[in-house]
């Protein structure tokens, strides 16, 4: 009866504009405390300090998107974003600790101790706006957004944004949620929706294709037929994204503990074929009994549990059965062949032609895959890899082999004694390191010569490497 009343509260007032620009209405739904179950204990104190911070300045300042989802279904955020008024050289001076990133949309990053970002962005102003002002969007041939720093209005700026359930608005001074987009009816009736016109919203950025399909797998909502329609009509277009976004996405992905779903939906709505067409064709072939999918969930169960892999761990494992097939791999004497290791690479590179993996993870992928295969090998046959266990690399190779055996459903003794051998060696490489005062970055490459390399570079004379 309390939560009925309280839903009788819900406003729908038109005070601000009343247009987007292009003549279509522009509405604001204020959902009052008693209304919506997000409490303000919950949100992240930094966030509220941001928030604050801008009010006190002169400056509304709203949490908006994922946040506000998040919360309203009783998920903790990934991250903390907040929408505002402050324009990014306003926020460089309202914060001491501010970045601002971006050339397609600047943000303000604003740094906190303990390597905390929160993201604040100045409202967006109305694309039909924007269009017409000399300062507006920026196209692509294909219509793609290149560039949009051009300001609006909360109302505005909610329509510019991807799925309903992502647009909404909590406003710390009143504790209300403001719902510009019908947001709130979607996140009850677990419904994930564009916002704008489907096929106009794909156009514009086609990565939201991705997000839509994302944001159903995790949440488990449904994803509403026009928006289905139109992703399935227009998957092919997603290879008009930059391809090093492509990979972030997908990496986003591989991080979440709800990869299985997400690749699950991408691949019935083909836009596995265009992002991974070696692994689509794959999985087409051998359905639900390829190695791949216990290889995700395993990856997903422990992404759960609290691990964290790094990118080249995620691509090893996404990637796997792309890389080789174990016969490809070893020739007669069981060693691997100058030919396997070129097919490897040749193979990587198909596998990966639409997504942009830099040429250092490239590297690390290629040498995990490389060694994961000698080491499962000696696993196999219960012989130890010896030295190969004191290499920077052994550390990576292990996980990507944990991570495959117990997606078998094995864990065997040998590979636990591994591990230990593995934990040991590097303890004392760090120890020696510390007494020589090297470091060792993450290639694991010899500290001597890229030390030199560097200073080159300090003293002025050398172009900053490619991949850093
Ligand atoms: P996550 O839980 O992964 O952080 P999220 O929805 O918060 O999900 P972010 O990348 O953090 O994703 O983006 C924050 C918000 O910015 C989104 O909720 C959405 O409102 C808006 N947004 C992000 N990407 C796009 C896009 N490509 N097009 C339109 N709006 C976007
Ligand atoms: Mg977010």
């Amino acid at each position: 009866m309390i939560a009925a009343a309280a839903n009788l509260i819900v406003a729908l007032k038109n005070k601000r504009p009343n247009t987007d620009g292009a003549g279509a209405p522009l509405y604001e739904k204020i959902i009052p405390r008693a209304g919506h179950p997000i409490s303000r204990k919950n949100i992240d104190k930094d966030a509220i300090r941001v928030m604050h911070r801008l009010n006190k300045h002169g400056h509304e300042a709203y949490l908006v998107g994922g946040a506000v989802r998040d919360l309203y279904i009783g998920k903790t955020p990934k991250d903390y974003d907040i929408a505002t008024d402050a324009t990014p050289s306003r926020l460089r001076k309202v914060f001491r600790n501010c970045r601002i990133i971006g050339r397609r949309f600047k943000i303000g990053h604003i740094y906190f101790h303990d390597g905390k970002v929160i993201e604040v962005a100045t409202f967006r102003q109305s694309a039909a706006k924007a269009e017409k002002s000399t300062k507006g969007i920026v196209r692509s041939e294909s219509g793609i957004i290149l560039r949009d720093n051009a300001y609006g209005t909360p109302q505005e700026d909610a329509r510019r944004r991807d799925l309903t359930i992502n647009g909404l608005f909590y406003d710390l001074k009143t504790f209300s949620v403001l719902d510009y987009v019908d947001g709130v009816k979607d996140l009850k009736s677990k419904i994930v929706r564009m916002i704008s016109e489907p096929d106009l919203s794909f156009a514009e950025d086609p990565v939201r294709m991705l997000r839509a399909l994302r944001h159903a797998a995790r949440t488990g909502f449904r994803i509403e037929d026009r928006t289905m329609d139109s992703i399935i009509r227009n998957h092919s277009d997603i290879l008009q994204a930059n391809s090093s976004r492509l990979l972030e996405e997908l990496l986003k992905d591989l991080r979440s503990g709800s990869a299985t779903p997400f690749f699950k939906a991408i691949l019935q709505a083909h836009l596995m074929g265009d992002l991974l067409p070696v692994l689509y064709a794959q999985l087409l072939d051998s359905g639900s009994a390829h190695p791949f999918w216990r290889r995700i969930k395993t990856l997903d169960d422990r992404v759960r549990g609290g691990s964290e892999f790094s990118s080249p761990i995620s691509l090893s494992m996404l990637l796997y059965t792309t890389l080789f097939t174990e016969e490809e791999l070893w020739d007669a004497n069981q060693r691997i062949s100058p030919l396997a290791m070129k097919q490897l690479r040749n193979n990587f590179q198909k596998s990966t032609a639409a997504i942009q993996v830099s040429r250092r993870d490239t590297e690390r992928i290629l040498q995990i895959a490389r060694n994961l295969s000698t080491f499962n090998h000696l696993l196999r046959r219960a012989r130890t890899p010896g030295k190969k266990l004191d290499k920077n690399y052994s550390r990576d190779v292990l996980d990507c082999l944990e991570l495959e055996v117990e997606s078998t459903g094995e864990r065997p003794e040998m590979l636990l004694e591994w591990s230990r051998t593995v934990q040991k060696n590097e303890r004392k490489r760090q120890a020696k390191r510390a007494q020589n005062g090297d470091s060792e970055d993450s290639t694991g490459r010899a500290p001597k010569r890229r030390r030199r390399r560097r200073r080159r570079r300090g003293r002025g004379g050398g172009q900053g490497g490619k991949n850093k």
